[in-house]
């Protein structure tokens, strides 16, 4: 049998800016023209999609303890990143919370749920965690996420609980 604990688990990450902070970043990054073309010109280039990767991958591990899952969910998390739940559930917390709000498999920091529920909710965002995300597309891994959200990748990623996101799998995964 496996033994799970050679696993490293993510571990819940309290980000280092505000939320309200972080929405305000986000509107400098927002999708126009100018970064779409910038986008397909790094997607032509290996070498410089990789360097702009790196940059990406410092400043958001940095941040927001990003796990560079490539499909980026922090607009609407109140701009925790669930990837760093153990268990990484993008649609809201497991059943093991604590009463406390305290991780089940780290219980010396809280749930990245509850994180992502008290920042949004401080940003007037509450909303955006009733929505329903669509499951993580695993050949995303390391890519970079805001060239796929400067694409329009992300476009349909979370959608009005009761519809149906569609799957990942049924697009193109540019550059496999
Ligand atoms: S790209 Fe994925 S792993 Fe990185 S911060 Fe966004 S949701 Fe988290």
């Amino acid at each position: 049998m496996e033994d799970y604990r050679l696993y490293s688990w993510p571990k819940p990450f309290g980000p280092r800016v505000s939320a309200r902070r972080s929405y305000q970043l986000h509107s400098v990054l927002a999708e126009n023209r100018v970064y779409r073309w910038l986008a397909t010109v790094l997607e032509r280039q290996p070498r410089m999609y990789r360097v702009f990767t790196a940059v990406e991958k410092a400043s958001k591990e940095r941040l927001f303890g990003c796990q560079m899952c490539g499909q980026c969910e922090l607009p609407t998390t109140g701009y925790a990143c669930p990837m760093t739940c153990p268990k990484q559930l993008r649609n809201g917390p497991c059943g093991g919370v604590s009463p406390q709000g305290r991780c089940e498999v780290h219980p010396d920091v809280r749930c990245v749920w509850v994180l992502a529920y008290e920042r949004a909710a401080a940003a007037g965002r509450g909303a955006d965690l009733a929505l329903l995300q669509r499951p993580v597309d695993h050949r995303e891994q390391g890519r970079s996420s805001w060239i796929n959200y400067w694409q329009g990748r992300d476009e349909d990623m979370a959608v009005p609980a009761g519809t149906s996101p569609p799957m990942r799998s049924e697009r193109e995964v540019v550059g496999r």
